[in-house]
């Protein structure tokens, strides 16, 4: 079909009009913060809550967007290399300031100095901070979840009707080696029995809570509950119990970021889905952990 006209070479036609959408692309003002997480909203396939911790924590909403780094934690190292990768759109998981609502009244009141120099941090680098966090779990399938089941290679394995994870016989010490080697976690924290043989798991990344963390327990076919993090006079007591009543249960604690981080990378990916023209990757959080000799 001859849709060119006038003779021009058909290739030379089309590299005009390519130069020409070029041009025209380098011309329109990169989109700000605010609409590249307006089309974030468009295409996550749930209704928007009205109270959600998914708001911008840091940063004007209408700066210009130069890339865009998901993380599961803003941390200062974090934001550090998202600069220095030009990316100033970081889209985090978890908290910015140290506590799930972000509160800065006490970091301001104090003046304190962490906090100062990663507002410092940010402003000087014009960076935005923006959460991600309810919806992204509220996604069908949950970002988070289909994230961490990839690298334990348990997509088949996991039942989301039950939300259990059904595994070939091991035991609790090779399930934890080979959890901690397939999620990246530097510290795996076990209780309960490491020769027990187990198949069936639930896995509560992040901090699901203690509620959440006994009703996966309470199912009699549930052995080994796998959470990221929990304070240690709650679930991890709870389980320690257990194990002293001769009960068939176990506990891992992977760790809050190498717990749910997968999510995130996951995330990177679904954003290439339908942001283009602005570069988009993911940056992972450092472990904060390591253990003495
Ligand atoms: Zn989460």
């Amino acid at each position: 079909m001859r849709q060119y006209h006038w003779g021009v070479p058909r290739q030379i036609l089309v590299l005009t009009l390519a130069a020409a959408a070029c041009a025209a692309a380098q011309s329109s003002p990169p989109p700000s913060a605010r609409e590249i997480i307006g089309r974030i909203k468009a295409h996550v396939g749930v209704a928007w809550r009205e109270q959600t911790v998914d708001t911008f924590k840091a940063g004007d909403p209408d700066t210009p967007v130069t890339g865009i780094a998901t993380t599961m934690m803003a941390t200062f190292d974090v934001l550090q290399r998202a600069a220095a990768e030009g990316k100033n759109l970081v889209i985090t998981h978890e908290p910015v300031f140290y506590s799930h609502l972000d509160n800065t009244d006490t970091l301001e009141a104090g003046n304190d100095a962490v906090w100062a120099e990663k507002m410092k941090f940010i402003a000087s680098h014009k960076m935005v901070v923006w959460r991600f966090h309810d919806h992204w779990h509220m996604r069908q399938p949950d970002g988070i979840m289909e994230g961490v089941l990839r690298p334990l290679d348990w997509e088949k394995q996991y039942n989301p009707a039950t939300r259990l994870i059904t595994i070939q016989p091991t035991t609790v010490g090779e399930l934890a080696a080979y959890v901690r080697r397939k999620l990246n976690a530097k510290v795996l924290r076990v209780v309960g029995n490491r020769d027990m043989r187990v198949t069936t798991i639930a896995l509560q990344p992040g901090a699901a809570g203690p509620t959440a963390h006994r009703s996966a327990l309470q199912r009699n076919e549930v052995e080994v509950l796998l959470i990221g993090e929990v304070p240690e006079w709650e679930t991890i007591e709870y389980v320690s119990d257990a194990v002293a009543q001769g009960k068939r249960k176990a506990l891992f604690l992977i760790g809050h970021i190498p717990s749910e981080q997968p999510g995130m990378a996951n995330c990177a990916e679904w954003l290439k889905t339908f942001i283009t023209g602005v570069p988009v990757g993911f940056v992972p959080a450092r472990e904060p952990f390591w253990t003495a000799e």
